[in-house]
């Protein structure tokens, strides 16, 4: 849209067209300038609403479903249905990984379709600039919460693009019951307790089959779990990605 302006002005002044009142000729200039503001207004949403992904992708992240647009991605923190109940992300919609993270998250989605081709992994999380864990860190510090945010300091292994939060849908989208929902902070979401919960019925076996089938898919693919989430996933020893990669800021 910038280009229009220059164009129409340069080509009304070589044409040489008649001369216009003074109010008139006033009256195209104000047209004129407000058009140049508008489009410089538009174009500078438009540069907030693409420039985190594409400045990603300058950065060599792969956006997941460029490699397998099966897998679904619905960011948490993109909208409220999170921890901290508000849209924290702006404009970052798609979830970005470091290649070879990205690689393996498409063999792990290949994995579950061998196994039960109607379901699909969804994304929740990946890539996470360390300008939002701030945020999150923020939220959680001094609270029992801490525990499960990391230090935005060290960062965590989604500021690096090596980290997945995930989860399983079934062909109508409907997530599958892993007995908590994402970003449950407390013992029933830990995968250390789960034999516990089973044998106390706060896990049902279903749910314990389902979270048993995500990680499968997913440590065939290569990913490592932690202890205190079953939806968080990390691509590479933290060793390996702290020496690698570099923080997204
Ligand atoms: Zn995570």
């Amino acid at each position: 849209m910038s280009s229009i302006m220059p164009d129409s002005t340069g080509s009304a002044i070589k044409r040489g067209k008649p001369v216009k009142s003074q109010f008139s000729r006033s009256l195209h200039l104000f047209g004129n300038s407000l058009l140049f503001i508008l489009s410089l207004f538009s174009l500078h949403i438009y540069g907030l609403s693409s420039g985190i992904e594409e400045s990603l992708l300058e950065r060599g992240l792969i956006d997941v479903k460029s490699l397998d647009s099966t897998i679904e991605v619905e960011l948490k923190y993109a909208d409220s249905t999170n921890f901290m109940g508000k849209a924290v992300y702006g404009n970052l919609k798609r979830c970005f990984l470091r290649p070879g993270a990205a690689m393996k998250l498409a063999e792990a989605n290949r994995f579950l379709k061998r196994l039960r081709p109607e379901l699909s992994l969804l994304v929740v999380d990946g890539l996470r600039p360390r300008a939002i864990q701030k945020i999150m860190w923020d939220h959680v510090k001094d609270t029992p919460m801490q525990r499960y945010v990391a230090n935005p300091q060290w960062g965590s292994m989604h500021n690096y693009g090596c980290a997945v939060d995930i989860t399983i849908v079934d062909s109508n989208g409907n997530r599958l019951d892993m007995g908590t929902p994402v970003d449950h902070f407390g013992p029933l979401a830990q995968i250390q307790l789960e034999g516990y919960h089973l044998k106390t019925g706060k896990l049902t076996r279903k749910q314990f089959v389902n979270r048993l089938l995500l990680r499968k898919v997913m440590t065939e693919a290569g990913f490592s779990t932690i202890p205190i989430e079953w939806w968080h996933f990390e691509a590479f020893s933290r060793k390996h990605i702290r020496e690698t990669y570099s923080i997204v800021e």
